[in-house]
């Protein structure tokens, strides 16, 4: 067996498309283009690549954005006021502040200060609460993707045993929460894998879904999945590779040539799910600009 590739890249273009229209449908009915705000603090090379990738999309699809760029010695106290002026600011309908942040700062701390009205990568405990007892919610925009790509390829969902491995608040814990507790696309039997997890192989092996998202290089060998299995790669780590110019490559936290042998469907890094969290952000920037969640 050879899996079916899940192609994000013409995924999130599909959803890119959908936005821009819905932009333009908006923006035809006399309102102002969507604005999203992006902060990025200090100049860490993997964020300014995303808050690029981020700043391109949004140009595509009509959402106009601006990169406002702190020092990495910027305090708490002044990186909030910062954030509180554009929680006032009624032409700033999304509000992104870049991870990971300097680790003076704390970012649990920096989310709760946006505006949960404006927190479009929907990490706000407010939009994670109700994302649980599933409520309408910014959707954390990685998984969201993840859940869209299921739905694109008709890849049933419901009463599976769906395995993440990893629980960040960003993308392992609101995966789960998704895959089991939404009505409409999830209620899969989940299980929730981390650095304490014993015998891992033991809980990936019963997957039927297996979503990798532990940050750790090629971690998912074939030998610990099911055949057919569906396996989402969500990593993105940096490598050495002296053939490259860079000096590195990017390699997934599945190990694809083992694991696509064994696979029903596998989404490959890159062009899997890195291009869905971009599309979804812009999703719900919209969703932001047209108060759809949180009406006034
Ligand atoms: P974090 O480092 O914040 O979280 C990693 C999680 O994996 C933690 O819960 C950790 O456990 C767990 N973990 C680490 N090692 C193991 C292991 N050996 N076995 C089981 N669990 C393990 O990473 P993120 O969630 O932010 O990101 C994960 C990966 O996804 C990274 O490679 C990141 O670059 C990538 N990413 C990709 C995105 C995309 O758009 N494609 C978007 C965001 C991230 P514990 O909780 O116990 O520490």
């Amino acid at each position: 067996m050879s899996a079916e590739i899940i192609d994000g890249k013409k995924v999130a273009e599909l959803v890119r498309n959908r936005v821009r229209e819905d932009v333009n449908d908006w923006k035809s009915k006399g309102h102002r283009a969507p604005f999203l705000q992006v902060i990025l603090v200090g100049d860490d090379p993997a964020s300014k690549v995303y808050t690029g990738a981020k700043t391109k999309a949004c140009e595509d699809v009509g959402i106009e954005t601006h990169t406002r760029i702190l020092q990495d010695t910027i305090s708490a106290k002044e990186l909030k006021s910062i954030i509180k002026a554009y929680n006032e600011d009624d032409s700033v309908d999304g509000i992104l502040v870049q991870l990971p942040l300097p680790s003076h700062l704390s970012s649990h701390d920096v989310i709760e200060t946006i505006d949960y009205r404006k927190d479009v990568d929907g990490f706000h405990p407010m939009n994670v609460g109700r994302l649980t007892v599933d409520e309408p919610c910014y959707r954390s925009c990685t998984p969201a993707g993840i859940m869209e790509l299921f739905k694109h390829y008709s890849i049933p969902v419901k009463s599976k045993h769906a395995v993440v491995v990893g629980a960040s608040n960003i993308v392992g814990s609101p995966m789960a929460i998704m895959l089991s507790r939404e009505n409409s696309s999830g209620k899969a039997t989940t299980t929730i894998c981390h650095k304490f997890t014993k015998d891992l192989t033991q809980h990936t092996i019963s997957a039927d879904i297996l979503i990798a998202a532990a940050g750790q290089p090629e971690l998912i060998k074939g030998e610990m999945i099911k055949e057919g299995a569906v396996v989402i790669d969500v990593g993105i780590n940096r490598v050495a590779d002296e053939t490259s110019e860079k000096g590195y490559k990017l390699v997934g936290d599945v190990d694809y040539e083992s694991v696509r042998k064994k696979a029903s469907w596998i989404t490959p890094v890159p062009g899997g799910v890195g291009p869905m969290t971009v599309a979804m952000l812009m999703k719900n920037t919209l969703l932001a600009a047209k108060k759809s969640i949180y009406p006034e």
